[in-house]
Parts: C-alpha cells; sequence; structure tokens
C-alpha cells in the first residue's frame, strides 16, 4: 500500500512529466474506480494546462488552469506509470490517462481499484468531504510535540491507534508508525493519557525524520529513470521494526527482539524490551 513518502515521491515523479504543460487527451477506461469518476471528468481537464501539483496527506490534487484541481489518490495498489506516447495499448488496469502536448503519458494504473480519481473547483477545495476537518500534515510545520500532546493527551485510545488517526496526524500509516514508536522507544500499548509532552517533543522529530529518509530513498529511485519511461511504482525500504519479527531490536545497546502483535486487526512490529 503506498504510504506517504510514496505519494511524495509520485509526485515529484509526475511534476516534471505534467507541470506547465497542457493536457491534450484523457483516456478514462472506466466509469469509477473506488468511487465514481465524474461524468464531465474529460471534458473539463483537456485542453487545460496543469499548473502545480501538491500533495495533501495521502492525496495529489492537480490545479489547472482552468481553476479545477483533479484530485487522486491512489487506494491499495495504484501507481503511475510514465512513458512516452506510442501504438503499445494500454494495459488491463490502466484506468485513466493523461497525454500531454509533449507527447508523454502519465497512466494511472490501480488492479485492487481503492484509489480515487475525481475532480472539483479549486474554491469547493477546502470544504471538499475528503479534505475539510484534516489534521496536520506530519511534514508541516504545525506538526510538533505540542500539537501532538494537545490532540492526544486526553484518550484512552493505544499511541498506536492515535498516530494512525487521520483527525491527530495524517497519512502516517502503520509502517511508520512501528518504525517511530521503535526509534522513540514508546510501547505501543500505552494510552494517549500515559503519554508524556516529553514523549511527543521526542516522537515528532524521528516522525519527521523516518519520513525524510523514506522520501529521499524515493527521490534516488527517481533519479535511475530521470527523463525516461518509468513505472513511479514502491520502492524498498530498510526498516528496522516493520516486517523484522524475530530479528535483534536496532536500538543502541538494546538486546531485545522484534514481536509481532495484532492491535485493531493490524500487525505492530515492536520491541517489548526496549518499548515502554
Ligand atoms: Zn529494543
Amino acid at each position: 500500500m503506498p504510504e506517504l513518502p510514496e505519494v511524495e515521491t509520485t509526485k515529484r515523479g509526475l511534476a516534471p512529466v505534467l507541470e506547465g504543460k497542457r493536457i491534450i487527451k484523457v483516456h478514462q477506461r472506466r466509469d469509477n474506480i473506488r468511487i465514481p469518476i465524474p461524468t464531465d471528468f474529460v471534458k473539463r481537464i483537456e485542453g487545460q494546462k496543469l499548473k502545480t501539483i501538491v500533495r495533501r496527506a495521502k492525496y495529489l490534487q492537480m490545479f489547472l488552469e482552468s481553476g479545477d484541481v483533479i484530485i487522486c489518490h491512489l487506494g491499495m495498489s495504484g501507481k503511475f506509470v510514465i512513458k512516452a506516447k506510442d501504438k503499445t495499448p494500454f494495459a488491463k488496469h490502466d484506468h485513466v490517462i493523461f497525454e500531454t502536448d509533449q507527447g508523454m503519458l502519465a497512466i494511472y494504473n490501480d488492479p485492487r481499484r481503492f484509489g480515487i480519481m475525481t475532480i472539483c473547483s479549486e474554491d469547493e477545495l477546502e470544504g471538499h468531504k475528503l479534505f475539510k476537518e484534516m489534521a496536520a500534515e506530519p511534514l508541516g510545520n504545525e506538526f510538533n510535540g505540542e500539537y501532538l500532546y494537545e490532540k492526544i493527551y486526553k484518550s484512552n485510545s493505544t499511541i498506536k491507534a492515535l498516530l494512525l488517526n487521520q483527525k491527530v496526524v495524517l497519512g502516517l500509516g502503520n509502517i511508520y508508525v512501528c518504525e517511530a514508536l521503535n526509534k522513540a522507544k514508546i510501547s505501543p500499548y500505552r494510552k494517549g493519557t500515559e503519554i508524556s509532552k516529553e514523549d511527543t517533543e521526542r516522537l515528532v522529530p524521528l516522525i519527521r525524520d523516518i519520513l525524510s529518509r523514506a522520501i529521499e530513498a524515493g527521490g534516488s529511485t527517481l533519479k535511475d529513470f530521470a527523463g525516461a519511461d518509468g513505472d513511479l511504482g514502491y520502492f524498498q525500504h530498510q526498516f528496522i521494526a516493520y516486517g523484522c519479527e524475530n530479528e535483534g531490536c536496532h536500538n543502541r545497546g538494546c538486546k531485545g527482539t522484534i514481536e509481532r502483535i495484532n492491535q485493531g486487526g493490524r500487525s505492530t512490529f515492536y520491541c517489548p524490551q526496549c518499548q515502554k
């Protein structure tokens, strides 16, 4: 599943292909992905110049000259493939294809179809049901120790659940929550009420650092096909906790072993030795 760093990498990969370019054709090959694609989707995009692409949580917002904004979410298995236009037929799960005046294609491919492709006007964006009441971005200035503490200190939910809650912080995802809690040596079982301000002050920079590194890793993957055709898919990460069941804990001085537990139907990987 694409996490925030993959979405950011996708944005960076799409930018040189789409930004400042005119979309001369939209190939829409289905009526819906997770939700219906608006019936006027193609008409509102064709002929428009794409000004800029912004990532908001795990959504991409593509701003058009007309004042409309294409909204895209990669869902569970969505990705963009970039290639020069040729005669090869589109693949089975290529659902929406943007063709630019430079002869390039940005192909949205999504086998499991949990993704979203829709459009609204810039004026509607803030109040849009996908975006209203959104919490802070983990890489934005608003997200700091104080902010996180205020959001969670009264809660009886676990810190694991709280960090995954989109009303607390946006788009963090299971992997990065496991990684951050391990680095911060905070038990995933602790409740919001058991988290101190010191904890949140320690946790927030670690979260930012882990995400930034993953984005950097994605950036170096992008360089491998800079200027050429490419698959803005998923890149390899080095995780220290997530997926590392039965491996030694990486925290300095800790001789513990990473365990896998189930929390709210999802796997949590943590070290019972140092995560207190
Ligand atoms: Zn440990």
